[in-house]
């Protein structure tokens, strides 16, 4: 890989594949995105752009194996929280929030149940693929409750007996409610953003997210 390349992680295909793509396009960045590959070459800058899955992407940009990453932030804040208190890098630099990927982290538990308030989940397991804010949540508003770490499929994690409740993305509310799902409290509230590596000085490739900033500016306001 040439060193001299800003590098820039995305997700390769899901939500966010769509929305960095025209993002990048709209930054002036000219890509050859053929379907199969892992690294897209710019053409017309010194980009390359690599296609992982999103749940790579903090990891990359905290150690510095890509220099910028368009990522969820509630998949930020949950690659943060695991190496907090650990040997590796977790800091990144935000360099912006953008204007889509909007989801929130929400407890939910079956439907049957009625509302429940907190005091409810104390001892009981809730099913997530965000343990760690969970347990930031969990801890902060004093409820003895665990999770059980899913990647994928959580919703049915109740009806499978897996777990009594969930704490899951949730956009429009239409999958819990397809599951049987009562919605409870926010853990969290999530856009894409945009991040850089702490460390990254190579003076070139900062000249380049210099010049690419404003236009990124340029784009959000031009939608608002
Ligand atoms: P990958 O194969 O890259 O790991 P994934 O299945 O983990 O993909 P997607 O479902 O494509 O991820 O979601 C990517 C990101 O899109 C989420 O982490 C979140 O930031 C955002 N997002 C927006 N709306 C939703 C939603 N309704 N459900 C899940 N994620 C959402
Ligand atoms: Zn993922």
């Amino acid at each position: 890989m040439n060193n001299n390349r800003l590098r820039i992680a995305i997700q390769k295909s899901g939500r966010l594949s769509k929305d960095c793509q025209d993002l990048l396009k709209q930054l002036g960045v000219k890509l050859n995105l053929r379907e199969q590959r892992l690294i897209a070459h710019s053409t017309n800058m010194p980009i390359d752009v690599l296609r992982v899955r999103d749940d790579d992407i903090p990891g990359l940009v905290m150690d510095g194996v890509c220099d910028l990453g368009i990522v969820g932030e509630n998949v930020l804040v949950e690659a943060q929280a695991e190496r907090a208190g650990g040997t590796q890098n977790a800091d990144v630099i935000k360099l912006s929030k953008l204007d889509f990927g909007y989801c929130r982290l929400a407890l939910a538990w079956p439907q049957e149940l009625g509302p429940q308030d907190k005091s409810w989940f104390e001892g009981k397991r809730i099913a997530t693929t965000y343990p760690e804010i969970l347990k930031q949540y969990l801890e902060r508003e004093n409820i003895n409750a665990s999770a059980v770490m899913l990647t994928g499929s959580v919703e049915v994690a109740p009806r499978a007996g897996l777990a009594d409740a969930i704490c899951d993305l949730v956009s429009t509310g239409a999958t819990l409610e397809a599951n049987g799902l009562m919605q409870g409290d926010t853990i969290l509230e999530s856009n894409a953003c945009l991040i850089q590596n702490p460390n990254l000085n190579d003076s070139d490739k900062l000249a380049l997210i210099d010049k690419l900033m404003p236009r990124l500016k340029g784009v959000r306001q031009a939608k608002e």
